[in-house]
């Protein structure tokens, strides 16, 4: 390669380098400004039980986002997501596919956690999801990974997709054409099923492997341009 055409690419990098800066910066004050109205939300009545509302964390830049259920008791009690027992399961599935929490975003569809881990209720997805459909249009993810039945019913249906039951579906992909591009929706069981049972642990460690594979072929079609 000539050296006129090295400094031209090196210059080109230089400037997808800084706007991808300027974009994790904007990112960050948005999702900041969020941040402080989930932790001042009141819109059900979850927000009368928490220690702290989970709004979600990793990067803002992420290609991939792990939607959950709701906060737990640790989870309520550090304003985190997945830092429990399905947390530790979580970690472990994302070791399995050489990613880290650092590597991908996840949250939950409600930010309180529901008194002794019931259900949620329609009602509190309802009053809640708008702060996830506003996270979905700050990251932007390329794939939604949904762990367990209530994310897979919320996203389904926002993205107007049939939602056939989980037994039948999970580790498929899913795509839709989006505003923002071109999205993969991964229905996944919840980390939380393979605390006790071995045989559903399994089947979520090989459902995962399908997340290198979609990642692989973006980073390709990206190199190629
Ligand atoms: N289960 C969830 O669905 N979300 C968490 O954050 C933790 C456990
Ligand atoms: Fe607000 Fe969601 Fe918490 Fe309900 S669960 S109080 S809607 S942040």
């Amino acid at each position: 390669m000539g050296l006129a055409k090295k400094a031209k690419e090196a210059a080109v990098e230089e400037a997808e380098e800084a706007e991808e800066a300027k974009e994790a910066k904007e990112r960050e004050e948005r999702m900041r400004r969020l941040e402080e109205r989930v932790k001042a939300c009141k819109k059900c009545e979850l927000w009368s039980l928490r220690r702290n509302a989970v709004v979600g964390e990793g990067s803002l830049l992420a290609d991939v986002m792990f939607i959950g259920e709701a906060p737990g008791y640790y989870e309520d009690l550090k304003g985190r997501p997945f830092v429990g027992k399905a947390g530790k399961v979580l970690d472990e599935l994302l070791a399995s596919v050489h990613l880290e929490r650092k590597d991908v975003y996840i949250c939950n569809v409600l930010k309180c956690r529901p008194p002794k881990n019931r259900d949620p209720k329609p009602e509190e997805i309802e009053s809640c999801t708008p702060f996830l459909d506003e996270q979905i249009e700050i990251i932007q993810p390329k794939v939604i990974a949904t762990l367990g039945n209530y994310s897979l019913q919320y996203i389904f249906s926002k993205f107007n997709l049939k939602a056939e039951k989980i037994s039948k579906i999970h580790g498929r992909i899913f795509t839709v054409e989006t505003l923002n591009g071109t999205l993969k929706i991964i229905p996944l069981y919840h980390p939380a099923v393979a605390i006790y049972n071995s045989a559903m642990r399994e089947v979520l460690f090989e459902d995962f492997k399908v997340l290198p594979k979609i990642l692989s072929e973006q980073h390709n079609k990206r190199e190629r341009g």
